[in-house]
C-alpha cells in the first residue's frame, strides 16, 4: 500500500493538478462527510455528551458498547462495516433542526468545491438520522434549501440519492418509495440502497417491487453491491434492482461472466480505493482490482465513500491511484470525463463540463 507520506515531487500526479480538473463525484455519502468540528459543534449544540475523547470520535471502537453480540475481527460484513454503521447512527442521531441540516448541506457541497467537484451525486440514507424531530420530508427540504443555497454561492451541484437501507423489510422499502414517487422531493433523483449484505443476506428480491416502482417514476437507481456481497449481489442489483450504476462492485472481479456483462453493458462501478482497504475488503493496492476492472473495460469511477472518517479526499485517491497503478495526468483526465459521464447531472451540465475538460486531453 502507498499510503506513506511522499513529497510532491515523489508522487506520480500532483494532487493540485488533479484538483484543477473539472469532474463529479457519484459515491459520497453524506453521513460519512462531518468534520470532528463539525460533530463537536452539533453536540454543543443537542446537548449530547461525547462517547469519548474528541480525538477517538472516528474510531468504531468509541461506538462498540451499542453494538455488543457482533463479533470482533477486519472485513466489511463483520464489525468493520457493522460498527461503522453505528458510528454513522450516532453522529446523525446530533442533528435536529432544519438549520443545521441545512448548515450540513452546505458545508458538504463547499468540501466538495474545494476538491474541485462541479457535480456531486450524494447519498442519503434517514435510517441513520435518528434525532430527526421531524418527517422524513421536513429533512429533504432542509437538505435541499442547504444545497440550493451552496449553488446560489456558486458552489459545487449537489443531487441526492435516497438510500434503503439492506435490513429493512419489503414493506418499509415500498412505503419509502410510494412516498418519494408521491412527494417527488427538491433535488432528490435517485434510489439507492446500502447496508451490510453479510448481515443481511441476499436481499435483491425483498427490495424488487420498490426499485421497479423507482424505475417507473423515472428515478434513477443506484445500488451498493460486490462489496459485503459477492459477484451474486451484483447480479440481484443488475436483474432484480434495475441498477444503473453499482457502488463498489469490486468484487465482479469473481465472476469473469459478470465483469464481460457489465463491461458490454457499460454499468459504472463507483469504486472507493481507501473504503475498501479501510474495511479489509482488499489488503493492499496491489490486490484491489480496481486496474484489472479498467483493463477488461469495465467504466470504473473512483470517489470517497465516507471521506471524513477515512480521512481522505477525492484528490487524495485519484493520486493514490496514480502511485499504485502508473496511471498519468491522462488516466486523471479520463477519471475525470468517466465521472461526469456516469453522474445523474442533467445532460446540460455533463455537455458544459465535458466542454471545459476538452482542451485539456
Ligand atoms: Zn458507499
Amino acid at each position: 500500500m502507498h499510503s506513506s507520506p511522499l513529497a510532491p515531487s515523489a508522487r506520480r500526479v500532483d494532487e493540485n493538478s488533479i484538483r484543477l480538473l473539472p469532474k463529479a463525484e457519484v459515491h459520497v455519502h453524506l453521513e460519512g462527510t462531518f468534520e470532528l468540528a463539525d460533530l463537536l459543534e452539533l453536540a454543543k449544540e443537542s446537548k449530547v455528551a461525547l462517547p469519548g475523547p474528541a480525538a477517538t470520535l472516528f474510531d468504531i471502537d468509541t461506538h462498540f458498547a451499542e453494538s455488543a453480540g457482533h463479533p470482533g475481527g477486519a472485513g466489511a460484513g463483520a464489525a468493520g462495516l457493522s460498527g461503522f454503521l453505528r458510528f454513522l447512527d450516532w453522529e446523525c442521531g446530533l442533528i435536529r433542526t432544519a438549520a443545521q441540516a441545512a448548515r450540513t448541506a452546505y458545508r458538504f457541497a463547499a468540501r466538495q468545491s474545494a476538491s474541485g467537484i462541479r457535480y456531486t451525486d450524494v447519498i442519503i440514507n434517514p435510517t441513520h438520522w435518528s434525532g430527526w424531530p421531524g418527517t422524513i420530508d421536513s429533512l429533504f427540504d432542509a437538505l435541499a434549501q442547504g444545497f440550493a443555497e451552496a449553488e446560489q454561492d456558486g458552489l459545487c451541484q449537489v443531487q441526492m440519492a435516497l438510500s434503503l437501507l439492506r435490513t429493512q423489510t419489503r414493506a418499509e422499502a415500498t412505503g419509502v418509495v410510494e412516498w418519494l414517487v408521491e412527494a417527488r422531493p427538491a433535488r432528490v433523483i435517485a434510489l439507492s440502497v446500502d447496508g451490510n449484505e453479510r448481515e443481511s443476506g441476499r436481499t435483491g428480491e425483498k427490495f424488487a417491487e420498490a426499485f421497479t416502482m423507482a424505475r417507473d417514476a423515472g428515478l434513477r437507481r443506484t445500488v451498493h453491491a460486490g462489496e459485503s456481497s459477492g459477484p451474486e449481489g451484483v447480479w440481484d442489483a443488475l436483474l432484480l434492482l434495475h441498477a444503473e450504476r453499482i457502488d463498489h462492485g469490486v468484487r465482479s472481479i469473481e465472476d469473469p461472466r459478470l465483469v464481460d456483462y457489465i463491461a458490454e453493458h457499460g454499468i459504472p462501478l463507483d469504486v472507493c480505493p481507501r473504503s475498501n482497504l479501510t474495511l479489509g475488503v482488499y489488503p493492499d493496492m496491489e490486490r484491489h482490482p480496481l486496474a484489472e476492472l479498467r483493463e477488461r473495460g469495465v467504466i470504473v469511477t473512483v470517489n470517497t465513500d465516507d471521506p471524513a472518517p477515512i480521512g481522505t479526499r477525492l484528490e487524495s485517491e485519484w493520486a493514490l491511484c496514480a502511485d499504485s497503478y502508473g496511471w498519468d495526468e491522462n488516466d486523471m483526465i479520463d477519471l475525470a470525463r468517466t465521472s461526469i459521464a456516469a453522474s445523474f447531472a442533467t445532460p446540460e451540465l455533463k455537455a458544459s463540463l465535458l466542454a471545459e475538460l476538452a482542451p485539456l486531453a
